[in-house]
């Protein structure tokens, strides 16, 4: 029987409704908007989409985002005293910094500069120090989204073995930290496979819950999925038949129990976590 779609796209409407809500009885106790500046620095063209797309989100929540577009001819110093001056200024609750940046600009230094209490992608150390410790500030959105997919779709991951693709700082790592965590959407015993693993498909088939974030296209195939898994595909790549997951979708849903499409699956969940720790990060602001 092919696997059950996991449709990330209409809980990612849902949680927008919810926050939608949110952010109103925010405004009406505050009289704050929450703010979500986002700096994009140089012209890559996916980047633009995606910077776009978020302050589109934030429009349909009922909540601000202001825009601050950098040349690419950008200093790094240029781009610090910016962060400078968005951490300092008490409208702004959130700050996305789109990355790549352009070349020359050292990635670490700029993400280091925002303020612990702004950074609602959580990629400040201290906010990862948190996350490891369990007691997260602020989770990452993408391996946040992928959490509250499982939770909200019923999917018990409490002793199960989950296997994650993956080791970068935004999904690999984070991932598996929280699906070891105490707690809802947590309780699994993890392995991580990255690009040096040995017999890839032995790891995998052994999987309950198998989260791909290679960054390799349709990469995972039937052969390497235990029947009735529950299989969560991040990877995003357009290709000329449109966009393909790291997951050979087609095949891997014919053994399968579960399945995330793509598009439709991962990414509209990401896109509303970045709106739901906006909402913290404005909360946290009162504290
Ligand atoms: P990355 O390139 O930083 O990391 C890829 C990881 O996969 C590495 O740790 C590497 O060791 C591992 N890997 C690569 N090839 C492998 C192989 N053959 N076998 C085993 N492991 C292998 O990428 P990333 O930033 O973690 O993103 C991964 C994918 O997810 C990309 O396709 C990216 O576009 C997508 N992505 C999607 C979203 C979303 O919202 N849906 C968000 C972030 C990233």
């Amino acid at each position: 029987m092919a696997a059950q779609i996991l449709d990330g796209k209409a809980m990612a409407q849902a949680i927008q409704q919810e926050l939608a809500e949110q952010t109103a009885e925010y405004i009406q106790n505050t009289a704050t908007v929450p703010t979500l500046a986002a700096v994009l620095a140089g012209d890559d063209p996916a980047s633009d989409v995606y910077v776009r797309n978020k302050r589109k989100d934030c429009e349909r929540v009922g909540m601000e985002s202001v825009l601050h577009r950098l040349p690419a001819e950008t200093s790094e110093d240029d781009l610090l005293a910016l962060i400078a001056k968005l951490n300092k200024d008490q409208a702004v609750h959130g700050i996305l910094v789109q990355l790549p940046l352009p070349k020359g600009i050292r990635e670490q230094r700029i993400l280091q500069a925002i303020s612990p209490n702004k950074d609602v992608d959580a990629f400040h150390p201290e906010n990862v120090g948190r996350l490891v410790q369990g007691r997260p500030r602020f989770v990452p959105c993408t391996p946040y989204g992928v959490q509250q997919l499982l939770i909200r779709c019923g999917i018990e991951t409490a002793g199960k073995h989950a296997v994650v693709i993956g080791r970068s700082d935004i999904v690999g790592k984070p991932m598996a930290i929280l699906l070891s965590a105490r707690g809802a959407g947590g309780d699994a015993t993890v392995t991580i496979c990255h690009s040096r693993t040995a017999d890839l498909a032995a790891h995998t088939r052994q999987a309950d819950i198998l989260v791909v974030a290679a960054g390799r296209p349709k990469m995972v195939t039937a052969d390497m999925v235990k029947p009735g898994a529950v299989v969560v595909d991040v990877g995003i790549h357009r290709t000329e038949q449109g966009l393909v997951g790291d997951v050979d979708f087609d095949s891997v849903r014919e053994v399968a129990g579960y399945i995330t499409p793509v598009p439709g699956g991962v990414g509209p969940l990401t896109r509303a976590m970045l709106l739901l720790n906006t909402l913290t990060a404005a909360r946290e602001s009162l504290a």
